[in-house]
């Protein structure tokens, strides 16, 4: 085939290089055009093919998304397979086919599931539906594609039952199917369990067999609590058009995500409230995720010290000058004002940095002022408000000059990958401390897929994900996991 032909977006230009369709005419959502002039232009160049990709994707769905009659008869078609148990392929027209994401986990995972069952889609012309579950979606994002909606409609007498209950080992599972010796083929539906837990069976969702014969299956349904995309860049069905589409496998996030997630009104307004008091004014924008897991626990005074030496070492942040500095520099006006925005579920380091700048100025040549949007202390990922502050956090994390992250939280990569980033990531704690060198630039701006399939599809057996392609490589922040380099 011809070389793909890529180009680096204008940053005037609102459409992002083709990326985003021209057709969104509406003050529904002010975020998806108006966003290029807040955030840096993009230096990852888009392919045409996926530009063309996108907008055969947009009028696919436009054919057969919900309040069309081809929707209708495939929802019916369904209702008749279901209640008779019968196969799916019994009318000769083949109709439109789907892929139903479901939300797990906190709202970083929730962005990267849907981003690789969106690519996922596109590789298998179907059409994506979210099914939002509650209000976990609602007033969150805008609609991604023109003039159409990607909201599964609530019908409480939709076929398949109790989706948010879908499980390992459900009947209806490809891996329940598989180990019953029967044709996923022939199922009317079936579910895809991509969950960190998931066995053998549902592992071979990422075999090219069984994705040949999951072609035929109009309605697939899948939880995931992970950035599976890299595995699809394993399966050998795949490979060319993927090729096509990102001729640089290192930013598919990065592109996919600003093309599906434009923050709602309500969101942009959050965005524009804390941009204006406190990015607007600053030569340089620095961000700073920090975020902690149970399973690395590490002091607040420790993991404090860790952002501090990675901040003044790498030159994100001045070292704090001497009195004597400060007396030589008493008068001079500082050549550069840098706003640094913390966000954190906790307080004590945005708190601790502004005190330490406050307190001793600043280096004469830089004004350091902290801020921190919010500390809500804990994850409530089932709440709205709670997910709208923190998809505005993750977009002005992405209106950063510079970033600095906590290894292995979705909600960093989500941040830095929007903005294109590569970011200085804070090294997981070893032993309650903070490990001997800080932090690291990162080697790609692509998010880690932490639980990877690790499975021979020839052999039926166990394999390193991380050692199969040239272009899927074990993570830098997460070894276990892999990532497209
Ligand atoms: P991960 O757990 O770091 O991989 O990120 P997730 O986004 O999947 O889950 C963490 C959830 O906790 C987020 O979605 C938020 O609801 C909340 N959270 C974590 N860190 C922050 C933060 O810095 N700001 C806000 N507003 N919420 C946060």
């Amino acid at each position: 085939g011809t070389a793909p032909f890529a180009t680096v977006p204008d940053p005037r230009d609102p459409t992002l290089g083709g990326l985003l369709s021209p057709d969104f005419n509406d003050s529904s959502c002010l975020s998806r055009y108006r966003v290029s002039l807040y955030r840096r232009p993009s230096l990852h160049a888009i392919s045409s093919y996926l530009v063309s990709a996108l907008r055969r994707y947009e009028s696919l769905h436009r054919q057969c998304g919900p309040g069309t009659p081809a929707y209708a008869r495939a929802v019916e078609r369904l209702r008749a397979a279901a209640a008779s148990n019968a196969s799916a392929a019994t009318s000769s027209s083949p109709g439109c086919s789907y892929l139903v994401w479901n939300p797990v986990e906190g709202l970083g995972n929730r962005i990267l599931s849907l981003t690789s069952g969106f690519l996922y889609a596109l590789l298998t012309d179907r059409v994506l539906l979210v099914h939002s579950g509650g209000d976990a979606l609602d007033d969150l994002f805008c609609e991604p594609f023109p003039g159409s909606t990607w909201i599964l409609p609530a019908d409480k007498d939709f076929p398949i039952r109790g989706m948010e209950q879908l499980n390992l080992g459900h009947h209806e599972s490809l891996g329940s199917v598989l180990r019953r010796g029967e044709d996923p083929g022939v199922a009317p539906w079936l579910y895809a369990h991509l969950v960190n837990n998931y066995d053998a069976q549902e592992k071979q969702f990422f075999c090219d067999d069984v994705q040949a014969q999951l072609r035929r299956v109009p309605w697939l349904v899948f939880h995931s609590d992970n950035y599976f995309l890299p595995a699809l860049f394993l399966i050998p069905r795949y490979e060319r058009e993927l090729a096509r589409m990102f001729p640089r496998r290192d930013s598919v996030f990065h592109h996919l995500g600003r093309y599906l997630f434009h923050p709602s009104n309500t969101v942009w307004s959050m965005v524009m409230r804390d941009h204006d008091e406190y990015f607007a004014r600053a030569d340089e924008r620095v961000g700073i995720q920090v975020r902690t897991f149970s399973w690395a626990p590490i002091s607040t005074d420790e993991l404090y010290g860790q952002i501090l030496n990675c901040s003044q070492r790498e030159d994100i942040l001045p070292a704090v000058p001497s009195v004597g500095e400060l007396a030589a520099n008493a008068d001079g006006q500082p050549a550069k004002q840098k706003a640094v925005l913390v966000v954190s579920l906790h307080g004590e380091y945005s708190e601790k940095l502004r005190d330490l700048y406050q307190k001793n100025g600043s280096t004469g040549r830089e004004a350091v002022s902290v801020y921190q949007p919010t500390h809500l202390g804990a994850q409530r990922s089932g709440e709205k408000e709670h997910n709208q502050q923190a998809f505005a956090e993750m977009v002005l994390l992405g209106f950063s000059d510079a970033v600095v992250t906590s290894a292995v939280s979705t909600f960093g990569y989500v941040g830095h990958g929007l903005a294109g980033l590569r970011p200085w990531v804070l090294g997981s704690p070893v032993d309650g401390k903070a490990p001997n060198t800080p932090c690291r630039r990162a080697t790609s701006i692509e998010p880690c897929f932490h639980s990877p399939p690790n499975y021979e599809c020839r052999a039926k057996g166990d394999g390193d994900t991380g050692r199969m392609v040239r272009h899927v490589r074990h993570c830098g922040d997460f070894p276990q996991g892999v990532q497209l380099v």
